[in-house]
């Protein structure tokens, strides 16, 4: 379910019957397709397969067509090289947060080897939401929320 297929013209709110139209953008509806990790055509396919979680196998792979509209996300060879440039940013975000908490909050108490650990650690656990959420917010930067179109790859 989409936020903005609920909202008409005049700002009604459907609850349970999705109105025969849709805007023709919505960029909240893009973002939180992205932070959702689905479709950025449709907001409703899934790009990543859940129910690996926490296994090893599939950690990096995602789905090659929306379920819901179709779509084919990698629309060519390499078009996921740009969601590198997304990935070091949300790095260098994560870099700065925690090296400001350390000095703001435990450099008196810790000593920096400490710290030094507890990042990598951190960055660790967190390469595959990273990598996933890049692609996410890659595509969300490429591809136009078009709802009403199906099956056009
Ligand atoms: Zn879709």
């Amino acid at each position: 379910m989409n936020i903005c297929s609920f909202i008409d013209k005049e700002n009604k709110v459907y609850s349970e019957e999705k109105p025969n139209f849709a805007p023709k953008k919505c960029y909240m509806g893009k973002v939180i397709s992205a932070v959702k990790m689905k479709c950025p055509r449709c907001g409703e396919g899934e790009l990543y397969d859940r129910s690996n979680l926490f296994s090893f196998k599939g950690f990096f792979k995602m789905k090659e067509h929306c379920s819901n509209c179709g779509m084919k996300y990698e629309k060519e060879v390499g078009f996921f090289y740009g969601a590198m440039y997304i990935s070091y940013m949300l790095n260098i975000a994560l870099f700065v947060t925690a090296t400001v908490g350390y000095y703001l909050f435990f450099e008196e108490k810790y000593d920096w080897r400490y710290y030094i650990m507890v990042y990598l650690l951190i960055t660790f656990m967190l390469v595959r939401w990273i990598y996933r959420m890049s692609r996410s917010i890659w595509l969300m930067i490429m591809v136009a929320y078009e709802p009403e179109k199906r099956d056009i790859i």
